[in-house]
């Protein structure tokens, strides 16, 4: 079934059947859709033909179709097509801003554009980094209350603002002061990228 051919040729009834287990089926069956349409009307139907379009071009195609944000359009062009776009999703952007690399509000472009800055451009270091930084988010950097006790990137941690529980739940016992990106995002990011120590 995973190939252009069948998948265009399948029904939305059939998509939402096969992705059903993934959740929000319905609606990702028409995303489903929508890209293949693009993929053959754009590239031929061949995903060489897409990847082998700069990568800036394709991002602007995919933002395009509806149902499909920057966040999928990124792990495509990351994990599918091996180009340097980081996937600044919501875990990766937590674990960050928790250690003061930008504010917590920072937006997903906002963020991508920090670690675009300061990453070397490699696309086997943004998957392996990205892959540590949901693992992390998903063992450790919980929502509510990170384990900071438990986790590998304590040590990287500015302990100035240590996370701790308080009254009214998960709050760091003082707020980051960074407004934007400090000197120290790229060593951080760096000792980061090198600390493959989880679990
Ligand atoms: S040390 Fe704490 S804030 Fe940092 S990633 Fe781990 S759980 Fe999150």
């Amino acid at each position: 079934m995973l190939n252009h051919e069948k998948l265009s040729s399948a029904s939305l009834s059939k998509l939402e059947s096969l992705i059903r287990p993934a959740g929000f089926f319905r609606q990702k069956a028409r995303t489903i859709r929508n890209f293949l349409r693009y993929l053959e009307t754009s590239h031929g139907g061949s995903l060489r033909a897409m990847f082998s379009t700069p990568g800036e071009k394709v991002r602007r195609e995919l933002l395009a179709l509806k149902g499909l944000g920057p966040e999928t359009a990124d792990a495509i062009l990351l994990y599918a097509g091996g180009k340097t776009f980081f996937v600044a999703d919501a875990y990766s952007r937590r674990v960050l801003a928790r250690h003061d690399l930008w504010k917590p509000t920072a937006t997903y472009s906002e963020a991508q554009q920090v670690l675009h800055e300061h990453l070397p451009g490699s696309h086997a270091l943004f998957n392996e980094f990205h892959a540590l930084l949901v693992e992390a988010g998903k063992r450790y950097c919980k929502r509510e209350v990170p384990r900071c006790e438990a986790c590998p990137l304590e040590p990287f941690l500015n302990h100035r603002h240590v996370a701790r529980p308080d009254h009214k739940g998960f709050a760091f016992a003082k707020p980051p002061a960074v407004s934007g990106v400090s000197g120290r995002v790229g060593p951080t990011l760096k000792r980061m990228e090198l600390s493959h120590h989880l679990g």
